[in-house]
């Protein structure tokens, strides 16, 4: 079950409802804000784009060239081990705002920028295309299934963010 409220579109968002994640820059919420994206790439440049098994299989022929190793830290904070290849800090894929493999891109990309687990909501706080005085109208079982792989890191970074623990920083 997802954690999250139900209200009207009307309703804002309060400093109640959103909370900072430093370490992975992104905000912890317990709704899922509207969104639309404004295709500005960001979240196609400097990020750590987390591939798991299926996302290999999707890339196919891509699988091996336009991917990289992850590092111990990015293994350790997505469980991931296969990160998209960047070029000059873009994704190999990124061509001008656009992704020019998009039907290949990665189930981190089909999410983004939510990350949703059975505990928690998060939004990418670098993403300008959420609008957090709206609602989110799509699927939150299909964003759940998108997330369900980093889900458990996930899960655990913010159990030691809320400890105390100074966590490491990871992209969205
Ligand atoms: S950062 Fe947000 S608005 Fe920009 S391209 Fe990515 S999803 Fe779209
Ligand atoms: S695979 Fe496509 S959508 Fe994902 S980061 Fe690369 S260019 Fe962006």
């Amino acid at each position: 079950m997802v954690k999250a409220t139900r209200r009207s579109s009307r309703d804002h968002a309060t400093v109640k409802d959103v909370e900072p994640v430093p370490q992975i820059e992104m905000l912890l919420s317990c709704y899922i804000p509207a969104f639309e994206c404004t295709l500005c790439a960001r979240c196609c440049t400097g990020k750590v784009i987390a591939l798991f098994g299926g996302d290999i299989i999707r890339l196919g022929k891509y699988a091996e060239a336009c991917t990289e190793p992850m590092s111990e830290e990015e293994i350790a904070l997505t469980g991931a081990e296969r990160k998209m290849k960047m070029v000059d800090d873009a994704c190999v894929f990124l061509e001008g705002s656009r992704c020019s493999h998009y039907d290949l891109r990665p189930d981190t990309c089909r999410r983004h920028p939510f990350i949703v687990t059975k505990r928690h909501i998060l939004a990418a706080s670098t993403c300008k295309g959420i609008d957090w005085t709206g609602r989110w109208h799509g699927s939150d079982g299909e964003l759940l299934r998108l997330s369900e792989k980093i889900a458990p890191k996930i899960d655990d970074c913010i159990g030691a963010f809320r400890g105390g623990i100074k966590g490491r920083r990871v992209s969205g």
